[in-house]
């Protein structure tokens, strides 16, 4: 199904090129603050077709990012005969025309998927030291933040040690999106610090305390989770892709809305699918953004504060029922919200506290070990056999990873 409809894209991409004589491909940047009904209108495209996306694929359509580089094929004419627009890390939308006008579909971007292995000793920085010799900025940014919440980064020296294992989508050579780091470990005045990823998605410390709770706070007094975020599902009935970029959240109409960290309000009035939308920028460029809101208390410009009310839970835009659709991103790429707000005030405890335990001892005995055995800078992937020395996959397996 993956494979059909990228082929289908690109079988169509190749036969307007050389029907429409004079068609042009560019690769161009969408601009900030565009709207997908804007573009449209600047091609002549009749908003009728937003019509037939369902709400879930509206609040998409909302949600490309500014600066986002895309794909147009243009006649000689000025019509736009197709866009390729990418929407999250994961999918894209598809605007083509047809012989009776255009059609509009969301599909699945290609990507490899690899998990590496990145064991480093500092020169410079651990940030500098990260992108020299990994070329991953996006990996750098995700180490230094979880990390300095229980390192003093000022306390770092040369050959102090970093080890990361993390996964990353991989497109054309090139890393995508935001790495997702399993283990991150700094060695700093012979004291290892951790960081882990648990298998619900946030991170501990290794005494098994969330991370999170310095950063976020919640965004509403009372949480009730009814839908989770998904960067892309095939959904099975109407045979179609599908993402939800945000944490939904049940309440009443008229409950206040809480700013979950300080910021400024950047955006404050009505955007497409999503309703009354509040946006706050945040340090570090994260964004959170809270959607159908009944009535927006902060104006653009104003400097909130975690905990603030900005506005009310309601219904508004694309929305079935009452409900606070919340998110977050991170360099304009929506990320899941449960990576950085705290929703439940409950650490790990019981069952859970032992499987994360246990997880721990086998991921610090093998960094341990292989530190000890003195191995120089190196990053390992484990499914791209060209890039991995043979004997350097065996060591790696015989540790345990
Ligand atoms: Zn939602």
């Amino acid at each position: 199904m993956i494979r059909d409809s990228i082929l289908r894209t690109i079988i169509l991409f190749l036969f307007f090129n050389t029907i429409a004589f004079g068609a042009k491909v560019k690769h161009i940047t969408w601009q900030k603050e565009l709207t997908f009904e804007e573009y449209l209108k600047k091609y002549n495209i009749p908003e009728t077709i937003l019509d037939t996306l369902d709400n879930e694929d509206e609040l998409l359509v909302s949600d490309i990012k500014a600066n986002q580089k895309f794909y147009e094929l243009v006649a000689s004419n000025g019509v736009l005969l197709q866009a390729l627009i990418p929407l999250g890390e994961e999918l894209q939308l598809h605007l083509r025309k047809t012989y009776e006008g255009y059609d509009l579909e969301i599909i699945p971007i290609s990507y490899q998927k690899s998990t590496y292995v990145a064991l480093l000793s500092v020169d410079k920085t651990p940030y500098k030291d990260i992108v020299s010799k990994v070329k991953n900025r996006a990996l750098a940014d995700e180490f230094v933040h979880l990390l300095k919440q229980s390192v003093n980064f000022k306390n770092i020296h040369k050959k102090d040690k970093i080890a990361i294992v993390y996964t990353q989508k991989m497109r054309l050579g090139q890393p995508i999106g935001i790495p997702d780091i399993k283990v991150a470990m700094l060695e700093s005045n012979n004291q290892k610090h951790y960081v882990f990823k648990h298998s619900d998605g946030k991170y501990y410390n290794e005494n098994a305390e969330e991370l999170v709770k310095k950063y976020m706070g919640k965004p509403l007094k009372h949480i009730r989770i009814t839908s989770k975020f998904t960067n892309r599902r095939f959904h099975p009935i109407l045979k179609k892709w599908k993402a939800h970029h945000g944490t939904d959240l049940g309440a009443k109409r008229g409950t206040p809305i809480l700013a979950v960290a300080d910021g400024e309000v950047i955006f404050s009035g009505r955007m497409g699918g999503y309703g009354n939308v509040i946006k706050i920028q945040h340090k570090d460029n994260y964004v959170t953004l809270y959607a159908h809101q009944s009535r927006l208390k902060a104006k653009k410009g104003d400097i909130v504060s975690q905990g603030d009310i900005i506005g009310y839970v309601g219904s508004t835009g694309r929305s079935t029922g009452p409900h606070l659709h919340f998110g977050l991103y991170k360099d304009g790429i929506p990320i899941d919200p449960m990576r950085l707000v705290k929703f439940s005030s409950d650490g790990l405890t019981g069952k859970d506290k032992k499987a994360f335990l246990n997880r721990k001892r086998r991921y610090t005995k093998i960094i341990n070990k292989i530190f000890d055995e003195n191995m120089p800078s190196y990053v390992w992937n484990t499914i791209d056999k060209l890039a991995v020395m043979p004997k350097m996959k065996n060591y790696y397996k015989k540790r345990g990873w």
